[in-house]
């Protein structure tokens, strides 16, 4: 691995070639990295290379191209696998993202082992993919969805929590970072009292991936789970990690080519793991293009990067100081750079508009977290969200944004 460089937003700035460009004929300030990161050359290329050198399907073995394909793809389960600190690869099976790798344990885990009665604890600041999933296994097993109360600062009430854990939760789902507020949640806590009373954890990473380092194992999580494009890979590759006895003893999610052993009419037999829950062709590209989003964060000092985002998010709540009926949603402990407000007198996706039309990129609504959004009494919020690649001006331009449209609003 890279040895950290000292740390130089406006340097890797340069690493992303859509930021260098102008929008709207001003030069394009991006501040929508909750919703997805930009991909640096080196991801854009290593992609561009597979399909120009080395496309074939996976697994197949029969010719040169298929075992160079193979070896990338797994060498990319890998590098996931160390960058995460998973005990083994075996335990990291590849999804379309996020949703899906929820999606999987909802339905394979939850469709066999929650029952009538059983409960399955989320908190308020879950996303919809964290809610949703686990109605629907609700509704087919006569389980309950409760969620866990947070307080007024955005915090998961861990006292609540507490008070929550009996002898009928069977799951605590929990994000490790809110894609809404930034809260960064103390998910190696919750996993220890959520084990302590008899449950399983399942941890939604997508928002943490690219702001820390994740340690599945000090987290001591049952599932985590995450996005690539929130981590300066592609879209349409995520991962589920889980502990590997609790994935050996779940039925298969998909069926198809891959996740088998044996196929007969008198019945089908299951792959090992990871296979089992990957059927048909992967998003081979996607492996090999997230393996190169990792490898080009090795070379990044992460916990600055974090610091950095961190400034920006101060440097926000100081310059909306001088700004009345500007007000910040949420004021949790522990945060990323995320600043969500609203501005009194203009509807988030007015000011949205606004802002774009100055090149400025923001995310506006309820950010898929209505439950939330109803908690705050707010149909939704602006929400600046700061990467690595961001700067102090970016944050200028942002408030120089929003003051004109409180001229033109006010
Ligand atoms: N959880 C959180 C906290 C998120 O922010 C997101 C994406 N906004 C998701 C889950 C879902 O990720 P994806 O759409 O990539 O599956």
């Amino acid at each position: 691995m890279a040895s950290a460089a000292p740390f130089d937003p406006a340097a890797l700035r340069q690493d992303f070639p859509i930021l260098q460009q102008s929008v709207n004929g001003a030069p394009l300030v991006y501040l929508d990295n909750a919703a997805t990161t930009q991909k640096p050359e080196v991801v854009i290329q290593a992609i561009a290379n597979y399909y120009r050198r080395d496309n074939a399907n996976v697994h197949r073995g029969a010719h040169t191209l298929s075992d160079r394909a193979t070896v990338a793809f797994e060498a990319a389960r890998e590098t996931v696998a160390r960058f995460i600190n998973s005990p083994r690869s075996n335990q990291v099976i590849w999804t379309r993202g996020a949703t899906e790798a929820i999606n999987l344990v909802a339905y394979s885990w939850g469709h066999t082992h929650l029952r009538a009665g059983d409960r399955i604890l989320v908190s308020y600041l879950e996303h919809h993919s964290n809610i949703v999933p686990w109605q629907l296994a609700a509704a087919a097993t006569g389980a309950e969805v409760v969620p866990i109360p947070i307080t007024e600062a955005g915090d998961i009430d861990l006292q609540a929590l507490t008070g929550l854990l009996d002898e009928r939760v069977k799951l605590v789902a929990v994000n490790h970072v809110s894609n809404a507020l930034g809260t960064i949640n103390p998910v190696a806590e919750i996993s220890r009292l959520a084990h302590a009373a008899g449950a399983k954890v399942l941890v939604d990473g997508a928002q943490a991936i690219a702001h820390m380092p994740v340690d599945v194992q000090s987290i001591g999580c049952d599932f985590y789970v995450f996005s690539g494009h929130k981590l300066f890979g592609p879209t349409g590759m995520g991962v589920l990690w889980g502990q590997e006895a609790l994935l050996d003893t779940m039925p298969p999610f998909l069926g198809g080519g891959e996740m088998i052993e044996t196929v007969s009419f008198s019945g089908s037999t299951w792959n090992a793991l990871p296979f089992k829950f990957e059927a048909g062709t992967p998003n081979i590209a996607g492996a090999i293009g997230m393996a190169a989003a990792i490898d080009y964060l090795a070379g990044i000092d992460i916990a600055a990067a974090a610091a950095h985002e961190c400034s920006l998010l101060q440097q926000s709540i100081d310059l909306a100081g001088d700004i009345d009926g500007l007000r910040r949603i949420g004021n949790p402990a522990q945060t990323v750079g995320i600043f969500s407000f609203v501005l009194e007198g203009v509807h988030p996706s007015d000011l949205g508009m606004l802002l774009d039309e100055q090149g400025i990129a923001v995310r506006t609504g309820h950010h898929c977290t209505q439950p939330l959004m109803a908690h705050y009494q707010v149909p939704g919020t602006v929400r600046a969200s700061y990467s690595l690649y961001n700067t102090a001006d970016d944050v200028e331009r942002l408030f120089a944004g929003i003051h004109k449209a409180k001229r033109l609003f006010g």
